[in-house]
């Protein structure tokens, strides 16, 4: 493994014509500290854990010294945000510092560092984030990433005692995010409705041979790569149904051409189940509540189709890749809930299963990870197994005639208790980064007390893992954060 003055960078996104970014250095800050490190991260670029008083590895990811070989640039794109069209909108804070090739040797990671200074993209922004936006991104895809998501990665924070103005005066950090490209559907946006056709295919060309390969002998590759990012983006939703994730700013400048979950923000863990729960508290419509992600992904995806439109050539090819979407997210979805529920085999009556299941978890607002965590524990034959999940919820008849149900659809496919015990835990987590607990790491982290970011990126390594020294990290929220607020500021 590597230190930081090792690294090889070289910039891909340089390669694009100029109208794409902007060459420009990060804004250092002063006196940078270490608040975050993940190993895991690290070592999927070949990069060794830094030595406590390693000054150069600071400097670099905070943006106050170059690599060698690193051409930092911020891009250009574009969006919709909450449906309208918003026109530029970026890369206002994020810098990229170029690209590494992935340890395993599949392809190059690119570095960006979130925060660090002003581009000619930022609008009326500052450049910066702060350090409790930054703690919440690093931790929450890192935990994504254990949890088997597509997303973007976080090697680490700095932050720096240099204040930023938000709602408070709090402090800047810097995250430096890692993914293979952080190209945004908003990106292809940016050029379409700038009637720069021109422009869209470089960028198309550009995405097809570096990260799409594979489809490049498709008769229409801009036909294959909508198709494509369409099914990986049905695929996301998915997921983030299946675990409660909720992202909270589905803008389509957010959405990312591999199909990652990118742009970390006022995201939330669904507890005390609502399919209407909006996590965003700017988001007052609720347009990204839980229930309308999967619809959102759709929505995207068409704006992305209609920008693809031109390169596509017909709407009627364009239609058909978008068409996979629908029947792609049911599927993908039913697999994983299938999987949430410990069953192997797929039977008529499983959709009037599911159905019971969530109007149990919406009426008794039961909390999601803890619901399927204790669903495992459940024996065929011992009602006394379900108690502790019994009492997660209020109405127990509901609660008792569905188990029935369950344990019948659990006998028809000979289903084995430990068996299936040991599969559900292996894809229902028993931790996820709930609101409170990054709350808790922030507050001390704000006092400069690291330990917590630490620990928690710890056990949100292993999500599925007992950890049973850390149990109370699986616990119900505490009755102080029914009032905690995320909203778009950061
Ligand atoms: P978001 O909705 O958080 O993805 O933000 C939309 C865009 O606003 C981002 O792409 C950034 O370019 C920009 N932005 C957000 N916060 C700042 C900031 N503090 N300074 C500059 N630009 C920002
Ligand atoms: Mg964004
Ligand atoms: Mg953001």
């Amino acid at each position: 493994a590597l230190s930081s003055a090792q690294l090889q960078f070289a910039n891909r996104f340089a390669d694009l014509p100029p109208a794409f970014y902007t060459r420009l250095q990060p804004t250092p800050l002063p006196a940078p500290y270490l608040v975050g490190f993940s190993a895991d991260a690290a070592r999927s670029i070949g990069l060794k854990t830094p030595a406590a008083d390693d000054q150069h590895f600071l400097d670099l990811f905070t943006g106050n010294l170059i690599a060698s070989g690193s051409q930092p640039l911020a891009a250009v794109y574009s969006g919709h945000q909450f449906g309208q069209w918003a026109g530029q909108l970026g890369d206002g804070r994020a810098i990229s510092i170029g690209d590494l090739a992935a340890a395993d040797g599949k392809g190059r990671i690119e570095l960006q560092l979130k925060g660090s200074g002003k581009t000619p993209y930022s609008r009326m922004g500052d450049g910066r984030a702060v350090l409790r936006s930054s703690i919440r991104e690093f931790l929450c895809s890192e935990a994504m990433a254990a949890l088997g998501i597509p997303t973007t990665r976080a090697l680490c924070v700095t932050g720096s005692d240099q204040r930023v103005l938000r709602e408070t005066a709090e402090t800047a950090a810097v995250v430096t995010r890692m993914a293979p490209s952080f190209i945004r559907f908003g990106s292809f946006e940016h050029w379409y409705y700038n009637q720069r056709h021109d422009d869209l295919k470089i960028l198309a060309d550009a995405v097809l041979a570096q990260l799409y390969p594979e489809l490049l002998d498709s008769a229409n590759p801009y036909a294959a790569l909508l198709k494509e990012v369409t099914r990986r983006t049905a695929h996301l939703m998915a997921h983030w149904q299946a675990v409660g994730f909720m992202h909270g700013v589905m803008n389509t400048d957010n959405m990312s051409i591999l199909g990652l979950t990118l742009d970390y923000g006022p995201f939330g863990f669904m507890e005390a189940f609502d399919a209407n729960h909006i996590c965003n508290h700017t988001d007052q419509q609720g347009r990204y509540s839980y229930q309308m992600q999967p619809k959102i992904g759709q929505w995207n995806c068409f704006a992305l189709g209609q920008a693809m439109l031109p390169l596509i050539g017909s709407v009627e090819e364009t239609e058909a890749a978008l068409g996979e979407y629908q029947a792609q997210f049911e599927l993908r979805h039913a697999q994983l809930m299938q999987a949430k529920l410990g069953l192997r085999s797929t039977q008529a009556e499983d959709g009037t299963l599911l159905d019971a299941m969530f109007a149990i978890l919406q009426n008794s607002h039961v909390d999601f990870t803890s619901f399927f965590r204790q669903l495992g524990n459940l024996r065929i034959d011992d009602t006394a197994s379900d108690e502790a999940l019994r009492d997660l919820i209020i109405d127990r008849q509901a609660f008792d005639a569905w188990a029935l149900q369950y344990r019948a659809r659990l006998r028809l496919e000979n289903s084995e208790d430990a068996t299936r015990k040991l599969a559900m835990d292996a894809v229902n987590p028993k931790y996820v980064l709930r609101n409170y607990l990054a709350q808790v790491a922030i507050d001390k982290a704000q006092n400069k007390d690291f330990s917590e970011v630490e620990r928690l990126l710890q056990i949100l390594q292993q999500p599925f893992d007992e950890q049973p020294e850390f149990d109370r990290y699986a616990d119900l929220p505490p009755d102080w954060a029914s009032h905690l607020e995320v909203s778009c500021s950061s």
